[in-house]
């Protein structure tokens, strides 16, 4: 139901088309019957500014952003939370009664909930987690792994110097950078792993080849991606082919979205098979 008195959120990005979280959120939404709406926004890099000064204006209560926004409204913001302060980052802005938005980032919570959701005992494969990409989502994994106080999280990255920069961003002990191309040290690597995560674009557009080959990992690893279109990417579907447990990239979107639902509409959500298949196929 959407009244004259609805509560309304959505998304900025560009382009926006993409975006699963219109119907996530709808989904629940109608679920728990809110007199409300989540709505996507088509947003120009350049009219970022301009958008997000006068959504308050416009009554909305908050908003996801997705690329290429997500670093860009950070000045924008009235205040900006510990987390997203420390990814350097913003996918969930809550707007309050005084107009001013506030910034938090719930990627982190979103990949650490997914795991705990799928893995009943996640503790043995937290102990060094090989982390492939260096880009934005890495960040937010990153943290979440930190948080999780993984005592040793390798980095491997195509481009060296961004597995570097994030390192020395993050500039924490468990933290190592290592180039994708040094055999020597991918093998090493791979072989003391007990987690694996995917969060390069690779997969993306359903390439046939996996983004490393997994042969040199032990069988008790734990594989995950971050891609969930599609949902069994060409490195899960290896991974199982090796025996290795899996868990796939579309809880952690769903997880990210519940803290950002809660404070917007006023409850807290549940991740479960019918949100899922809904959002997949529905
Ligand atoms: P990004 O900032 O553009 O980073 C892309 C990463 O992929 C970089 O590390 C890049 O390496 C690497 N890469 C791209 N093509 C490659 C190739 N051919 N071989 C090896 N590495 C390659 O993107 P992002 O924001 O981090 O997002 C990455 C993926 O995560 C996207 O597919 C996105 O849909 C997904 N994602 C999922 C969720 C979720 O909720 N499940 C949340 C956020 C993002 P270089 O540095 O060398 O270019």
């Amino acid at each position: 139901m959407v009244s004259g008195k609805a509560k309304i959120a959505g998304v900025l990005g560009w382009p926006v088309e993409h975006s699963l979280s219109p119907k996530l959120h709808n989904y629940w939404l109608s679920r728990y019957t809110i007199d409300g709406a989540y709505l996507p926004f088509k947003v120009r890099p350049e009219d970022l500014a301009d958008t997000v000064r006068a959504l308050p204006k416009m009554g909305l209560r908050g908003f996801n952003l997705t690329l290429p926004h997500k670093e860009e409204v950070l000045p924008l913001l009235d205040s900006v939370d510990d987390i997203a302060a420390s990814i350097g980052a913003v996918n969930t802005v809550i707007i309050d009664e005084q107009g001013k938005l506030h910034g938090t980032n719930t990627d982190a919570y979103g990949f650490m909930e997914n795991l705990r959701q799928s893995i009943s005992n996640l503790a043995p494969y937290l102990e060094h987690v090989l982390v492939l990409g260096a880009g934005g989502a890495s960040r937010g994994v990153v943290k979440s792994l930190l948080d999780a106080q993984v005592p040793h999280i390798t980095v491997i990255n195509r481009t060296f110097a961004k597995a570097e920069a994030l390192c020395a961003h993050f500039e924490h002990p468990a933290l190592e950078a290592k180039p994708w191309n040094d055999v020597r040290a991918m093998a090493i690597a791979q072989a003391t792993a007990t987690m694996v995560v995917n969060t390069t674009s690779v997969g993306l557009k359903g390439e046939p080849a996996p983004v490393i080959d997994l042969s040199c990992c032990g069988k008790n690893v734990l594989v995950t991606d971050i891609v969930y279109t599609p949902l069994e990417t060409s490195l899960l579907a290896l991974a199982k082919t090796l025996g290795m447990k899996t868990v796939d990239g579309l809880g952690m979107l769903l997880y990210q979205a519940v803290p950002g639902f809660e404070a917007w509409f006023g409850v807290r959500p549940e991740v479960d098979a019918a949100l899922r298949k809904h959002v997949l196929h529905g």
